[in-house]
């Protein structure tokens, strides 16, 4: 579905990743880890067309989207939950889903969901009974959750999670985990940023491990989790969410 060949990013003299390449199937839910600064976030920003590459290209779905605009790479079934949340504090939950939704041709400008679809996006993070409050007023979890209905609300066929489960605890992480295998039913493939390795290792079916913009290897998370290059590669950085 998604194919990542060779890809460069620099910024200036700063390698920030570093000739990376890696697929990933549809139906998988992938991790993409590595300590703090080894380039996760930015392979993201990559595949998105927040950054241009330096070097190498990037396929969805048989097409070259290396050089397409971030709309197009959105319309093209790609989405994006950033590390950070960023929801716009004067709107409530439901306007924040609404801004999202693909424009239709009735209602061009703002977004072409019904209120109906909108709660739907909500419930399938299990913010529902949440839609008329303002984000400010939200745990950080339902934050969390209505970045991610946000990106619902673009149809993906892929969706980016970067720290999908920093800041939350135990009960949260769980639940979360749970929505993201029913996302997979729902037919959504995903890939799952995380500076933590051990907490994502019961949930991916792989993982990509990079360090210092290199790709270190991927496999399953036994294969992973054992690899001495991956344990080199953690050592001396704390392992916390
Ligand atoms: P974290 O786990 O802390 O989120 P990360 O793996 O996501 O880290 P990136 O954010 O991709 O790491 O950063 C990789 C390297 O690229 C870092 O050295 C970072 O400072 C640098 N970097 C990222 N974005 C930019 C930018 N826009 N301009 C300059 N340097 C950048
Ligand atoms: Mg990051």
């Amino acid at each position: 579905l998604l194919e990542i060949d060779g890809v460069t990013k620099r910024f200036g003299g700063l390698v920030a990743v570093n000739d990376v390449s890696f697929e990933i199937d549809r139906g998988e839910i992938v991790g993409l880890i590595g300590p703090n600064g080894s380039g996760k976030s930015t392979v993201f920003n990559c595949i998105m067309s927040i950054y241009d590459v330096t070097d190498g290209s990037i396929t969805f779905d048989g097409t070259d989207i290396t050089d397409h605009r971030t709309h197009e790479v959105v319309n093209s079934g790609l989405s994006r939950v950033s590390q950070e949340s960023n929801p716009i504090e004067s709107m409530p939950v439901a306007g924040n889903i609404q801004l999202f939704t693909l424009p239709n041709s009735v209602t061009s400008l703002r977004g072409g969901a019904s209120d109906e679809e909108i709660y739907e996006y909500a419930a399938r993070v299990d913010i529902e009974d949440k839609l008329r409050e303002m984000p400010d007023e939200l745990p950080h979890a339902d934050v969390r959750r209505l970045e991610i209905a946000k990106a619902l609300a673009t149809e993906p066929d892929l969706l980016l999670l970067d720290e999908p489960f920093a800041g939350m605890n135990q009960a949260e992480i769980t639940e979360l985990a749970a929505t993201f295998e029913r996302f997979r039913e729902e037919g959504i493939t995903i890939v799952i940023v995380d500076h933590n390795m051990g907490g994502l290792m019961n949930l991916v079916d792989r993982a990509i491990v990079i360090n210092n913009g290199d790709k270190l290897m991927e496999g399953t998370p036994t294969q992973v989790t054992e690899d001495p290059r991956v344990q080199k590669a953690y050592l001396g950085t704390a392992e916390e969410t």
